[in-house]
């Protein structure tokens, strides 16, 4: 490695951007030079606009760098983005046209048609779209790249294994979402504590559909969306980190009980500084995963499935576990700049 890519953090003092600082302290291939958030920050250093809830310290590298407004020209090569999405749309775009490569997290911009929405280890091959973004939108050296949904981040894995051999046919899906899901400060104490709360705004929609995109086929004209519903019921549950899914699921081709847990075990991870071993581990234990126990496999990369039996309506049914900011958000995004730059594409 000859040098280091110099990378710019949108949102740097947020949940994901803690996540983003804390992952990428020692990284081979990025080092954080740029930290962008809203005004209330911009002109600080980061230790002090920063409201540092991860454990341990803030990382030495970016105490000291001061917090900038979110807009171009920024001092690296890349942007990784944790803006709301609200300001995330006109601010990412303004990014790529100024020639940065942007990796998103929000949903401005997951379902454009142009627009990769990656889970590198089952459609990289997605990330040929960029060329035709460029072309739509006139970036030249620019692009905006997406991860997805922390909710869909956790079952849309096992189902990419089920829907690669014995295709899906429709799925039913209850999430159970940590509170860190919604940022900080997130949900109201008085909400959450001793609670159960069977609404997070405009999750569903988003959980219902983003799967069918990662599952789609890149053909010509574009993605080709798998062709399966989904049926979401969003919960957000009193833990602090950690997105459980309960996933029902029917099959177009026959499975034994086997076949399907083989599907899953055998599905590939990469060969990338971020990539898990193994990318979804399937857990005989009856009691397992649990939300606490399991969420950090594989630094937090790893799906873990539990659970997985014949279901008496549907074929087969599963609980899927998988950490929201570090596999459903600045994790996986790495992971992306990590698989861009070994397609030359960075
Ligand atoms: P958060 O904790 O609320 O952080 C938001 C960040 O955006 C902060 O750095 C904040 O800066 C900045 N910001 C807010 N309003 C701004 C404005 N008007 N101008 C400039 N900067 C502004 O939220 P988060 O949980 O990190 O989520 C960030 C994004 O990632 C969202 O789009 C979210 O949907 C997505 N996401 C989150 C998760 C998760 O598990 N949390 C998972 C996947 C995707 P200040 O500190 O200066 O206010």
């Amino acid at each position: 490695m000859s040098r280091k890519y110099r990378v710019g953090i949108l949102g740097a003092t947020g949940t994901v951007g803690q996540r983003f600082s804390q992952l990428l302290e020692g990284h081979p291939q990025f080092e954080i030079t740029a930290m962008a958030a809203s005004d209330r920050s911009a002109g600080k250093p980061y230790s002090e606009a920063c409201a540092w809830k991860l454990p341990g310290h803030i990382p030495e590298g970016v105490r000291d760098i001061v917090v900038q407004p979110i807009e171009p020209p920024l001092d690296c090569d890349l942007v990784f983005s944790s803006l709301p999405s609200n300001i995330a749309r006109e601010t990412e775009e303004a990014f790529a046209r100024a020639g940065y490569p942007v990796i998103s997290n929000s949903s401005s911009y997951r379902m454009d048609e142009d627009v990769p929405l990656l889970i590198p280890e089952i459609n990289g091959e997605h990330l040929a779209l960029i060329e035709r973004q460029r072309e739509n939108r006139g970036f030249t050296k620019g692009f905006i790249a997406t991860n997805p949904n922390c909710a869909v981040a956790s079952f849309a894995p096992p189902l990419a294994a089920l829907h690669e051999k014995f295709g899906v046919e429709a799925v039913v899906v209850t999430t159970m979402q940590a509170i860190s899901g919604a940022g900080y400060p997130g949900v109201a104490s008085l909400d959450i504590t001793d609670n159960v709360f069977p609404y997070i705004a405009g999750e569903e929609p988003k959980v219902e559909t983003e799967a069918q995109k990662i599952l789609g086929k890149l053909t010509d004209k574009g993605i080709e969306k798998a062709d399966f519903p989904v049926s979401a019921q969003c919960f957000r549950v009193n833990v602090v980190d950690g997105h459980m899914v309960s996933v029902r699921v029917n099959l177009r081709d026959k499975a034994t009980l086997e076949n399907v847990i083989t599907a899953m075990r055998s599905y590939p991870s990469l060969d990338l500084h971020s990539s898990p071993s193994p990318f979804i581990e399937v857990t005989d234990e009856p009691s397992r995963p649990q939300t606490r126990l399991d969420r950090d496999n594989g630094n937090g990369m790893t799906i873990t499935v539990g659970r997985v039996f014949p279901d008496n309506i549907f074929d087969y049914r599963f609980v899927s576990l998988s950490h929201n900011t570090v596999r459903g958000a600045a994790g996986c995004a790495i992971l992306n700049a990590e698989l861009l730059v070994a397609k030359g594409l960075i």
